[in-house]
Order: C-alpha cells, then structure tokens, then sequence
C-alpha cells in the first residue's frame, strides 16, 4: 500500500495546477493514466478567456454576463462569478509562470474573438494554447522538485468512499498489471470529460469518464450529464476539431450552396454565435437538405479569404489538421465541417472550493474534491462558452489546492481495508477476463457511440431517446459477457479499453435518462418535441444516484441566481 497526505488523480491542467498549490506544504501525489504532457488539456487550442481588455474596453462584469447568458441562465452564478473575477490573475501568473501568449504590436499579450464573448477576450498561442500552458504548468512542476510524485501511466480503478469519508483510491500500475492501494487523507480527482462516448467527438481517446464513473460506483451522484456540447467545426467524419479560433480570426462557415447561413440563425452574431447556437444552425441546414457532398451531410469552413499568410501565422494547427487528415489545403479550398462532441459540462457536483456533494441538500464527501472538466461546479450550466474550460481547470485547480491544504493539514489517514479492496479491484478485472466470454468489445463500443451520436446529439427527441435507452441496456447486458482476448499482465490496453467501454455504458445511460425527462430545450439540450425553455419546470441541476440495484434515480436541485434573472437568449 502506498500512502499520501494527498492524491490527484489526473495531471491535466487542473490536476498540475492543484498541485503545484500543496507542493512544499503536503506529500502530494498525482495518478494519471497517459504521460502528463498528454493530457487533452494539451490539444486544446483557441485561447483561454480574461476581460484583460488589451483590445477593447471588456470587464469582468460583461465577462460574467456573457457566460451566464451562454449557459442558458444554468450556470450557478456565485461560482460563474469566481471563475470570471479571477481570471485576470490567472492569466498574468500563467504568463509569470512563462507561458509564452501570443502578443500584440504593443507587445501586450494578445486577445482574439470568440463565440458569445461580446468582447476580444480569448488570450492565445497561436491555436496551441493547451499545449502552451500545459508545458507550462508541467515545467513548474517539476520545478518543485520530489514534492510532487508523479505515478505516470497508473490507472486509478477505483475511489474508496466509506462512512461519507473518502480514503483513497485503488490504482494499476499499467506496466507491469501491478494494483496497488493509495491511502489518502484527501483524494482530489481531475480526471477530465466522457466525450469518448460519441462516434463523432474531438475528445482523446483518455476522455473516457473514468473518474466520474469511479466517483458514481462509490455512491455520489452526477449532476446535469444530459448536457454534452457539440462544437460546430469538427472535421468532417473524423470529429477532430478545428479551433473557434478559426471563425475568432473571421472564417465563413457556408453550406452546400455557398451561402453564409448564419446569417438567418444568429445575425448580429454570425459565425461566432455561442457554439450550441452555431452546432444547431448547421444541423438544420444539413437536416433540411442544403448540406454539402453526394450525400449532403456536411457544411464548410471557409478560410480562404484570410490569406495564407494570416492562416499559417494564427491558424497552423488548423491547418495542417485540414491538410494531414482530409488532403485540403485551407488557404485555396473550403473544408468540410460538422458538429462534433466536444465538451461535457456535468460531471461529479461540487461546491465553490471543489469539495464534492453528496445530495441534493448540499451535504459533503468528507475528504474529497474536483476539479477540471469531470465536475460540475456548475459555471458553465447548459452550455459553456469557448475559453471558458481552461480557464475553469486553472481557476478551480488552484482553489482546490487552496482547499485541499487547509482540510488536509494535521489532518490524520482515515483506516483502508486494503484487503477488501484490493479484492474488489480483481473481482472487476477477473470478471472481465473470464474464459468463454463470446461479445466483441469492439461492436459494443462502435453501437454505442453510434446510438449517442445519432440519437442523444445536437437535436434529441422522445422517441429516439428511447430506442438509444433501449439500446444502451441492451448493450449493457451484452458487456457482462464482453471478450478480452489479451491476458497479458503488461500494457494490457485490451483489458483497460473493456473497464473504459463500462464507464461509458453505465454513465451514457445517465445522459440519455436526463435527457429524456427533460422536457425542455436549454443550452445544449435542444429537442424537437419541446422546443422552448421551460423555467417554470426546469430551471434545474439534475442529479443522478445510484441505486444498490445497479439502477439509477433522478433527483432536481434550485439553480443559485444572484445578479441575473433569465431572459430570453437571443444573438
Ligand atoms: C480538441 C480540444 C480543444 C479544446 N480547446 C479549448 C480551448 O481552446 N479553450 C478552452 O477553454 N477549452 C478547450 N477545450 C476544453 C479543455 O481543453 C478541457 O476542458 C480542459 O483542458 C480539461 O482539463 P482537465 O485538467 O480537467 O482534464 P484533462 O486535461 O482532460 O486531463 C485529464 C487527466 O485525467 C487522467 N485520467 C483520466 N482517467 C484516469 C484514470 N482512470 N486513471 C488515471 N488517470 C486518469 C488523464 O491521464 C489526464 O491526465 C478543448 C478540448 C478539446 C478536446
């Protein structure tokens, strides 16, 4: 057994940036399952959001605005409020920290536009952002020395809840098959959003909930995972993205007739609508037969007037990623686009310093905390604006760690029986291995991402909602007898693709089921059934339990308005 004042499970940026708060002050340790520069807050890509007003006259008032009025009036706005009022600071201590932002003539650090911002606010590297901040926070972490153990290429399998209190986690050490308990005094988990579980997502293959689903299995609820946003340009058939910083620097988005079409959906707006808006907007114009191709099914990105030499100076990333997958160069020819997953906005419910809920009535999991992409603090509510999710990761990664290290001190290790779980974790992974299993891994997983991109996407309905539920029980029951045909110890990728498949068949129910109670449209959740907004009945967090059958129940909490009573969400 091992044994931590704390353990992290992720090393994005909200893992790293937790982190790098308790360093000299607790033993700290961080699990994650890839090398930590590959964490997916590396791919990201357009700018991380600050009212720095280096190109106009923003403040963190219109910041906060724009978010709540992005979030279709969900998001709770005593937390919006941190996340916009600290950005500033955060922006500045990642740039100390040596981020290198890409800068102005003046030598500031640069802002470009971005969907439902009213002003330039997206600070970038070019459109590697992620990957700039990650290298950066990874830098400083290992500027502090052996303070920080990074456990690299360790699976955390399961979170040990016992009495309300959280005392650790059971991981495997991915090399060798080796599973060892982590004792804990506070678990923090990090361990970013469940987009894998569509056919067409932007997300790395890590992005499979697995955190969620830990924290889910260990009695927590999940709060609001009806809501996945679909970012308008992903590449088309491949779902990689191709940054907003693209439409940020004025790309067109056409359909199949050449035509602008945003201009009927959002006009004052345009092409840098919030992304639910824009992902909608295309949608229905291939649903309505004005797509592009033989089959009508996609609509372009057009980049060709920007030039050359402004794409390859602001947009490379996109470029080659246009160039690399599909064979089109963006600067003679427009690319093929359509709406991709992108961004999970429910995950594990937390309070304002990350510690995690364990009800409806706001009652804690003694001991442990989230933050990042996986928990849903809620600042982004039904839909969450561009730049807004670095931001989040770095803003609640530190007040986490600030948390985290006033619980934590003289705190003293809650008693593991190390035993008992270690014995559940080879359960699990003996199950999985068991002889004579005749399911293939791989259909399972294909049908399932299949049913929620064609069912639970852009547009929902009642009726194929429940065919997609239907659907995933039926899966569900076919992955009791899923075959793992690798019975190697080592790097048995094979075995941690079969635990992943059931983290996503357990938790796409969750989304499917809140989704279909939902008798709304808000934010990312649009159906044709019920195409308005319902505050009367649904201005409200869901939050989904689980039940010791195996089964689930759907429970509702008040959304916390402080500033901004909702109005209609027009652009
Ligand atoms: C292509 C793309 C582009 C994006 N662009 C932008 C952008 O421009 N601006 C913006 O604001 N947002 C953007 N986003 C969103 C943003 O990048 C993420 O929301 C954010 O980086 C998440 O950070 P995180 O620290 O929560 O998690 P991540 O960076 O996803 O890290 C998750 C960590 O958890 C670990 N982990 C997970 N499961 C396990 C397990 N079982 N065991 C051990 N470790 C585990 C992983 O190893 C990883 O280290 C983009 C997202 C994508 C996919």
């Amino acid at each position: 057994m091992y044994s931590h004042d704390v353990v992290i499970v992720g090393s994005g940026l909200a893992g790293l940036r937790a982190a790098m708060e308790l360093a000299g002050h607790l033993d700290v340790a961080v699990v994650t399952k890839v090398y930590p520069s590959r964490s997916h807050s590396g791919a990201a890509q357009g700018g991380v959001a600050a009212a720095l007003g280096n190109m106009d006259g923003d403040t963190p008032e219109a910041h906060l605005y724009d978010t709540v009025k992005g979030s279709d009036f969900l998001a709770d706005q005593d937390a919006a409020e941190i996340l916009t009022s600290d950005a500033i600071r955060t922006i500045y201590e990642m740039e100390h920290f040596g981020c290198p932002f890409s800068r102005t003539p003046e030598n500031k650090i640069a802002q470009r536009a971005f969907g439902g911002h009213s002003y330039q606010r997206a600070c970038y590297s070019a459109d590697r952002t992620g990957h700039a901040l990650l290298h950066t926070l990874f830098e400083q972490t290992y500027r502090q020395g052996g303070n920080i153990q990074i456990y690299s290429e360790w699976y955390m399998l399961r979170l040990i809840v016992e009495e309300g209190i959280a005392r650790g986690i059971v991981a495997m050490d991915i090399q060798t098959g080796r599973i060892e308990v982590f004792r804990a005094k506070t678990v923090l988990f990090a361990t970013g959003g469940y987009g894998r579980a569509y056919k067409i997502t932007s997300n790395a293959f890590a992005n499979t909930g697995d955190g969620i689903s830990a924290a889910y299995r260990a009695g927590i609820p999940l709060m609001d995972m009806e809501f996945v946003q679909f970012h308008p340009t992903g590449l088309y058939q491949h779902g990689i993205l191709l940054s907003e910083a693209a439409r940020g620097e004025g790309g067109y988005l056409l359909n199949g007739n050449g035509e602008r079409f945003m201009q009927k959906y959002a006009p004052s707006k345009m092409e840098l609508g919030p992304r639910d808006i824009v992902s909608r907007s295309e949608q229905t114009e291939i649903n309505e037969g004005r797509g592009a191709g033989p089959n009508k099914d996609y609509v372009y990105l057009d980049l060709r007037h920007l030039g050359r030499e402004k794409i390859m100076e602001r947009l490379p990333q996109v470029y080659h990623l246009a160039k690399d997958f599909i064979g089109v160069d963006a600067a003679e020819a427009p690319v093929p686009i359509q709406p991709t997953a992108h961004y999970s906005m429910g995950g594990i419910p937390a309070d304002k310093d990350c510690q995690v809920l364990l009800d409806e009535k706001g009652n804690k999991v003694t001991g442990f905390y989230a933050a990042g992409e996986c928990s849903c603090i809620s600042v982004h509510g039904a839909n969450r604006l561009g730049t807004n999710s670095l931001l989040d990761a770095l803003v609640f990664g530190r007040r986490a760690g600030k948390s985290i290290l006033a619980a934590t001190e003289g705190a003293s290790f809650a008693p593991v029986d190390e035993k008992k779980e270690l014995a559940a974790a080879r359960r699990e992974i003996d199950s999985l291995l068991h002889n004579g299993a005749t399911e293939d891994l791989h259909a399972i997983r294909e049908e399932l991402k299949e049913t929620m991109t064609l069912k639970v996407g852009v547009y929902r309905n009642g009726e194929q909602m429940k065919e997609a539920h239907g659907t995933i029980k039926e899966l569900q029951a076919r992955f009791v007898n899923v075959r793992v045909d690798d019975r190697r110890k080592n790097f048995n990728t094979n075995l941690l693709e079969a635990l992943e498949l059931g983290h996503m068949l357990e938790y796409s129910e969750l989304i499917v089921a809140g989704a279909e109670v939902r008798t709304e449209s808000r934010g990312a959740h649009a159906r044709d059934d019920y195409p308005t907004r319902d505050d009367e009945n649904w201005l409200a967090h869901t939050l989904a339990f689980r039940k010791d059958d195996g089964g689930y129940e759907l429970k509702y909490k008040p959304v916390t308005i402080t500033r901004f009573k909702p109005v209609e969400r027009t652009y």
